[in-house]
């Protein structure tokens, strides 16, 4: 049995999502498929709350927004009136529960964490909806389950919730077990999970992934497929190296680490719930679906020249907090990264020195983040800097801290095109080295160091 999550990536346009609705009629008997909301369908429902603050004025609008994306796929893909109707007699009904909570917001004037996870998880709900309608139209056996009606539990943090893996593989058997044996096509929405108290629970935007790898973990599955609109992992963003090379197979936390920094091929959890059962992931191209694509597995051949890819980030924004004795005064970094959570900013990574702590946030933190630190009575710090225009460059790859000489052969390259690096972070990671340069430089070191170490095709 496999788990296939399908990407909200590629669950876009009708032509698109009738491809992949054959491929699931070929592939998808006795199989759990767990999907993302069709593309944009996420950002409609979220931005649709602080629209919905503001004017309950715009509350229809949004409505009518969600419905003709969804309504506009089922006209193509349910040719029977029947199944149609049914369709869009349903999606009303979710549409009308959505109204009354965009209403409520209004009302309240208030968004809270339960409210927001609630409204964002509404897109996915949709998409199996659709999809089991389109198939069941065409004479295949599919049916869903909700996953806060088979017991997928979690902690009950909203926004980045985490799953209770022992109970929820107890729950996921005894409800989907006796599906399975049927020969069914499953559909679980991905995205959410539900808390002991009831209450629906995210896991952060693109958290699919995740809610697919716990799926696989719970029922045993033989592999995880994730099926996108790319091919894969390549050994660097062909946008700035267009001779990127597929990376046919990498470990569990190389692809973390990609994932955290790096293409944000999956959800940087993903592999979690897979560490025990050591389950393969395969990444597979849903436009060419027999290409071998990525295999991410428990460990991984090490490449000759230990780099599977450079990879960067341009949405960082950083706080260095000066400070003298920062490394031996205790408590600093305590009180600021603190006062970062309590204003709800995730820290991305953290570099300290005897003197500054640099604190990588997404750059939408950076200027919250600023405010925050500011306010600090009595000021830990002797000065605070913002820095917006910063990218993270980072190189991945197993034995990466112990292979001799990797570091200066990254430096010497990107020294070689006259790029000046501002920080570095090397060790912190068994599989990673990080540095930061500036925006302008961030092209030519990243195809810099990827001729240093891929101009022979010794990855393999
Ligand atoms: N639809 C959610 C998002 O856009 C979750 C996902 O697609 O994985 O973040
Ligand atoms: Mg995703």
């Amino acid at each position: 049995m496999k788990v296939i999550k399908i990407g909200g990536g590629c669950l876009k346009g009708k032509k698109n999502i009738g491809h992949i609705l054959e491929l699931i009629g070929k592939r998808g008997r006795g199989n759990i498929f767990v999907v993302s909301a069709l593309n944009g369908v996420t950002d409609i429902l979220i931005d649709g709350m602080s629209k919905a603050l503001e004017d309950e004025g715009n509350i229809p609008g949004i409505i009518s927004r969600l419905k003709s994306k969804h309504v506009l796929i089922a006209r193509h893909l349910i040719s029977a009136d029947k199944f149609y109707k049914k369709f869009v007699r349903d999606l009303s009904r979710t549409l009308s529960e959505i109204e009354r909570l965009y209403y409520g917001l209004n009302f309240t004037r208030e968004l809270t964490p339960r409210m927001r996870d609630v409204i964002s998880s509404f897109g996915e709900r949709f998409t199996v909806e659709l999809l089991v309608s389109a198939l069941r139209c065409r004479g295949v056996k599919a049916t869903y389950r909700m996953p806060h009606k088979v017991g997928l539990l979690t902690d009950g943090k909203f926004g980045d919730a985490t799953v209770n893996l022992r109970k929820t593989r107890r729950n996921l058997q005894t409800h989907l077990g006796p599906l399975l044996k049927e020969k069914m096509i499953l559909f679980i929405p991905g995205f959410f999970g539900v808390s002991e108290e009831g209450d629906i629970t995210t896991f952060g935007r693109g958290g699919s992934d995740y809610s697919a790898a716990v799926l696989a973990g719970a029922m045993q599955a033989d592999i995880l497929e994730i099926w996108k609109d790319v091919p894969g992992y390549l050994s660097a963003d062909p946008k700035f190296v267009p001779e990127a090379q597929l990376i046919p197979i990498l470990s569990y936390d190389e692809a973390a680490e990609l994932s955290y920094f790096g293409a944000k091929i999956l959800h940087p959890r993903t592999v979690e719930p897979l560490r025990t059962a050591k389950l393969n992931i395969a990444i597979k191209n849903t436009i060419n679906p027999d290409a071998p694509g990525s295999l991410i597995t428990p460990g991984s051949p090490r490449s000759k020249n230990f780099i599977k890819s450079v990879a960067h980030d341009t949405d960082i924004g950083i706080l260095k907090v000066h400070s003298s004795g920062v490394g031996a005064r205790p408590g600093v970094l305590a009180l600021v990264a603190g006062q970062l959570t309590e204003s709800g900013i995730n820290i991305k990574s953290v570099v300290t020195s005897q003197t500054c702590i640099s604190l990588l946030l997404e750059l939408k933190d950076l200027e919250s983040g600023h405010l925050a630190l500011k306010s600090l009575r009595p000021r830990p710090f002797r000065r605070l800097e913002k820095i917006e225009d910063m990218s993270l460059i980072s190189i991945v790859g197993e034995g990466i801290v112990k292979g001799k000489g990797i570091a200066a052969r990254c430096f010497t390259a990107v020294a070689g095109c006259n790029v000046n690096v501002e920080m570095i972070s090397f060790g912190p990671s068994r599989v990673a080295l990080y540095f930061l340069v500036r925006n302008r430089d961030l092209k030519n070191a990243v195809s810099a160091i990827h001729s240093t170490f891929f101009s022979v095709p010794t990855h393999q």
